[in-house]
C-alpha cells in the first residue's frame, strides 16, 4: 500500500534558491539584527591572515567569480579547510547528529553527538580555531563581522568526493567566542517504515490498527530527543498512498515527504500550527500531522478535526501515555471532546543498541535486577550484558539506538473515566488493567534480550 519511502532534508530547496555568487558575506536568518544597525562599538576585525586567506579564491582578480560551494577537492586547502572537511568526514563516518564547535578560554575543543550522547574527538590545534568558525560561517552563508549575536545559516558540503552532506549551523556568542553547532540533516535513518521503530508485535498490530482508522486522534509523547517526529513520519508514510490527502505542519519541517503536503510555522507572519490546520481543513484532507500540540487554540482544532472524520496525528510532551490526557484537559480541551476524539496514546525513549562485538555479560545481584523491576522468574541465573568497548564501535560500547514505546488504546473504561475527569493515577491503573505495559517494562526486555544495558535502560526510564 504505501510506496517505497523516498524523502530528502529539506534542505534541498536551499540548493535551488540562488546563490550568493561571491564571498561577500550574507546576513542570512541572522536573528533580529537591522541591517542597517551601526554597531555602537566598532566590531573587532576578524584575525588578518585568516579572514584573508578565507576569501582568497573569490576576491582575487584573477580567478573566475564562483559561489563559496565548498568540497574536499576544492583548491582552496588551507589547515583550517582540511581540518573542517576532516571533522565533517568523521561525523559521517560515526553517524553523529550533531558537531559542537565550542571555544575555550585558552583554546578549543569539538564534540560528536553519538546516538544522543556527546563525545570529545581529537584536540583540534588551537591556532586554528578561528580560521575555522570563519570558514564554517562563510560556507553557511552567515555574517562574518557579527559576533556578537546568534545566526543561523546552512550549509552544504562534500565530504567525499560526489557526496553531498547539509548542515543546519547556528553560532552563539559565548564568554570565550563563537560557539557553533552544526546538525546533520541527512543522519536519518534508512528507511522511514514502523519495522524501524523498535515496536513489539503486539504493540505494532494496536498502533496499526489505530492509524488505519478513518479517524481520531493519534497522540506520540516523550521528552525532546525521544524520536517522536521519526514516529510520526514512519506512520504518515504507512499511510502514503495516492487514494489520501495528507497534510502535516511542524516547526520546521526538516525532511521532505514524497507525497505529503508540508507546511512549516512562520510564527512572524501568522502561520501558527493552528492556522495551518484551520486551512488544511478546508483542504479536503484525510490524514492530518500536526508536529506538537502546545497551545488550546492548536488543541481545541485538532480535537474537533478528529471528531469529524479526520485522522490527526501529533505530538506532546508528557512523560507516559496516561499524562497526556491531563496534559490535554490541563491546555483547556473539553474532557467529552476529548473522550470522542482519542483513539491510541503511546510514549517512546531512545535507549542505545550495546555493540554486539564487544557486550559482555556481567553478574548482577537478584536484589538490583529485582530493584529494576525484574520479576521473580527472570532471576534465574541470568545476566544482563554491559558495555565494553572495541574498535568497532570506537570505544563507546554502544552502536546505534531502538525505540522503546508504551502503547496505550484509548477503551470504552478509558473514555468514561476521561469524562468523569479522572487523575492520572487512575488512568495509569486502567492501563495497567488492560495490560498496557509501561515504558520501564519495555525497557526491561530489551535488557533481557540482550539489545541494551541495565544502566541505559534505567536512565531512559527514570521512574519519577
Ligand atoms: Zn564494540
Amino acid at each position: 500500500m504505501s510506496s517505497s519511502p523516498r524523502f530528502t532534508p529539506a534542505s534541498t530547496a536551499d540548493r535551488l534558491a540562488p546563490t550568493v555568487k561571491t564571498g561577500v558575506p550574507y546576513r542570512a536568518m541572522a536573528l533580529e539584527v537591522e541591517p542597517a544597525a551601526a554597531p555602537a562599538t566598532p566590531a573587532p576585525a576578524p584575525p588578518a591572515q585568516h579572514s584573508a586567506r578565507a576569501f582568497d579564491s573569490t576576491s582575487r582578480d584573477d580567478t573566475p567569480r564562483r559561489e563559496p560551494t565548498p568540497g574536499v577537492a576544492e583548491a582552496d586547502n588551507t589547515p583550517a579547510v582540511r581540518l573542517l572537511s576532516d571533522t565533517l568526514r568523521e561525523a559521517t563516518r560515526r553517524n553523529a547528529s550533531d558537531l559542537h564547535v565550542e571555544p575555550t578560554e585558552h583554546g578549543w575543543r569539538m564534540r560528536l553527538r553519538i546516538d544522543g550522547v556527546l563525545h570529545a574527538i581529537a584536540q583540534p590545534p588551537a591556532h586554528l580555531r578561528d580560521a575555522f568558525i570563519t570558514r564554517v560561517k562563510v560556507l553557511a552563508r552567515m555574517d562574518i563581522a557579527e559576533r556578537r549575536v546568534p545566526q543561523d545559516g546552512r550549509l552544504r558540503i562534500a565530504t567525499t568526493p560526489g557526496k553531498f552532506e547539509d548542515y543546519r549551523v547556528n553560532s552563539l556568542p559565548t564568554l570565550f567566542g563563537e560557539k557553533l553547532v552544526l546538525r546533520r540533516l541527512d543522519a536519518l535513518p534508512a528507511a522511514l517504515s514502523l519495522d524501524s521503530l523498535g515496536l513489539d508485535p503486539a504493540q505494532r498490530a494496536t498502533l496499526e490498527a489505530a492509524i488505519s482508522a478513518p479517524h481520531g486522534l493519534v497522540l506520540v509523547t516523550g521528552p525532546t530527543g525521544s524520536g517522536k517526529t521519526l514516529s510520526l513520519y514512519c506512520f504518515l508514510q504507512k499511510l502514503n498512498a495516492e487514494s489520501r490527502n495528507l497534510c502535516s505542519v511542524e516547526d520546521p519541517a526538516e525532511i521532505q515527504l514524497a507525497g505529503i503536503n508540508q507546511v512549516s510555522v512562520r510564527e512572524k507572519a501568522g502561520l501558527t500550527f493552528a492556522v495551518a490546520l484551520r486551512a488544511f481543513l478546508r483542504q479536503d484532507p484525510d490524514v492530518i500531522m500536526v508536529g506538537e500540540i502546545r497551545d488550546e487554540e492548536t488543541a481545541d482544532v485538532a480535537v474537533k478535526a478528529a471528531q469529524t472524520g479526520h485522522l490527526v496525528l501529533s505530538t506532546l510532551h508528557t512523560n507516559d501515555a496516561p499524562a497526556a490526557i491531563a496534559r490535554l484537559i490541563d491546555i483547556g480541551v473539553e474532557p467529552y471532546h476529548l473522550a470522542a476524539a482519542l483513539r491510541m496514546v503511546t510514549a517512546q525513549r531512545l535507549v542505545r543498541r550495546l555493540c554486539v562485538v564487544c557486550r559482555t555479560a556481567a553478574p548482577q545481584s537478584a536484589a538490583a535486577l529485582r530493584a529494576a523491576g525484574f520479576s521473580e522468574d527472570q532471576l534465574d541465573g541470568w545476566h544482563p550484558y554491559v558495555a565494553a568497548g572495541c574498535d568497532a564501535c570506537h570505544r563507546i560500547g554502544y552502536r546505534g539506538r531502538v525505540g522503546i514505546h508504551q502503547v496505550m488504546p484509548v477503551s470504552d473504561a478509558m473514555r468514561e473515566l476521561i469524562v468523569a475527569n479522572a487523575g492520572t493515577l487512575s488512568l495509569a491503573r486502567q492501563a495497567q488493567a488492560e495490560r498496557v505495559g509501561t515504558l520501564r517494562e519495555a525497557a526491561l526486555a530489551r535488557v533481557r534480550d540482550g539489545t541494551t544495558s541495565l544502566a541505559e535502560a534505567l536512565g531512559a526510564t527514570e521512574v519519577v
